[in-house]
């Protein structure tokens, strides 16, 4: 039997303002009214009126049928989760509401929702944190948590060992059953959750102990996590099937590792590029030097040419970081800093006294300010 055309029905144009639905739907309703009207088949009309007017008059609903036509209206229709915050603004029948407080999820009800389908699990987090050479070089840890797993007495039925999920008895499996309903407007039948099995069309008669029926248990979880060199802090990784258990026989959840990684007090990082900082002293800026720097791959000689100014950046190649995507290691920049000194005794001060003269450098030490002239005081004192 081919459902009609709501907006038929009610004798209005797809286009219909609320106004023009609710006048139409006042109009018939009173015509068709199984009080007033004693045709043979004014009940059903009235019925039929009715229904249309629930979804019309409400701009969800009316807006599920423009796309899906009757379909939208079927109990078995939605979105699997997320029951209710749908409805309202009804017209106060009871009966339809149910219907889509039910089975019109928040997910906008594209899939059919059928309760006995597998699910998979949802996916869980885990923050993971590293020091920062663990992210450079990766490592093998262990992590812990609790997730839903799947029984191990009933794997996963929800049964008693040695008995079996049936048919549930009340809604012969289908996961709804017909509600007969008086309303103001008279007696109407609509299809609700059944109450028995709870819209999964199965009954459990013996529940098993260990789950209580549920074919879930919450449980500590362990699960060996190579962390891969080269990892930055907010790098995720996924991890098939280490999430919460799924819905009848559906597959497991993913669990997704967050790497929290903690700064170093004498690296910086980008990518794998290192930057390094060091002060050098200006003599050895001036007349060029060797150092050690320290790298995370250990220390490392670094020649410093004669002249170097301060800020200058010299790259040590390949004592960076891994590459996460690619192959090889990037660099490790160093940054040096000339320090001048800041207390020089009467001998350093006299040997730059002579460097400046054959320098050509002038240097009025009274006017300099004060430092030269502090040096003097404190000999003078003594
Ligand atoms: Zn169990
Ligand atoms: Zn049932």
């Amino acid at each position: 039997m081919a459902k009609r055309d709501y907006y038929e029905i009610l004798g209005v144009s797809k286009s219909a303002s609320d106004d023009e639905i609710k006048k139409a739907y006042r109009k018939l309703s009173k015509k068709y009214h199984p009080d007033i009207n004693k045709e043979a088949d004014a009940d059903d009309k009235f019925k039929e009126i009715a229904e249309a007017y629930e979804v019309l008059s409400d701009a969800n609903k009316r807006a599920a049928y423009d796309q899906y036509g009757h379909a939208s209206t079927d109990p078995n229709f939605g979105a699997g989760g997320g029951y209710g915050g749908f409805g309202g603004g009804g017209a106060g029948f009871g009966g339809f509401e149910d219907i889509f407080d039910s089975f019109f999820g928040g997910g906008g009800g594209r899939s059919r929702y059928n309760p006995n389908a597998p699910r998979q699990g949802e996916d869980l987090q885990y923050s993971l944190n590293l020091e920062f050479e663990e992210a450079v070089f990766g490592k093998v840890t262990t992590i812990k948590y609790n997730r839903s797993q799947e029984c191990h007495t009933c794997h996963g039925d929800g049964a008693k060992p040695g008995t079996s999920p049936v048919t549930c008895s009340k809604c012969s499996g289908t996961g709804s059953i017909n509600v007969e309903r008086n309303t103001p407007l008279g007696r109407m039948q609509t299809r609700t959750v059944c109450d028995v099995c709870g819209g999964t069309g199965q009954e459990i008669k013996e529940k098993c102990p260990t789950c209580g029926g549920a074919g879930h248990v919450k449980d500590v979880h362990k699960v060996k996590v190579t962390v891969p060199a080269g990892v930055e802090d907010g790098d995720q990784m996924r991890l098939n099937g280490q999430g919460e258990a799924g819905k009848n026989g559906g597959p497991y959840g993913d669990l997704y590792v967050i790497f929290r990684v903690k700064p170093s007090t004498q690296f910086q990082r980008r990518g794998p590029e290192i930057y390094f900082e060091t002060p050098i002293h200006f003599v050895q800026a001036a007349l060029g030097d060797e150092i050690e720097v320290p790298t995370v791959h250990g220390k490392v000689k670094l020649k410093i040419p004669a002249g170097t100014q301060t800020g200058t950046t010299f790259r040590i190649k390949g004592k960076g970081a891994p590459r996460l995507r690619g192959t090889g290691q990037g660099d490790q920049h160093v940054k040096v800093n000339v320090v001048t000194p800041k207390n020089l005794n009467e001998k350093q001060a006299d040997l730059l006294r002579e460097f400046a003269k054959v320098s050509d450098v002038s240097i009025n030490e009274q006017a300099d300010g004060s430092f030269f002239n502090k040096v003097k005081d404190v000999f003078k004192k003594d």
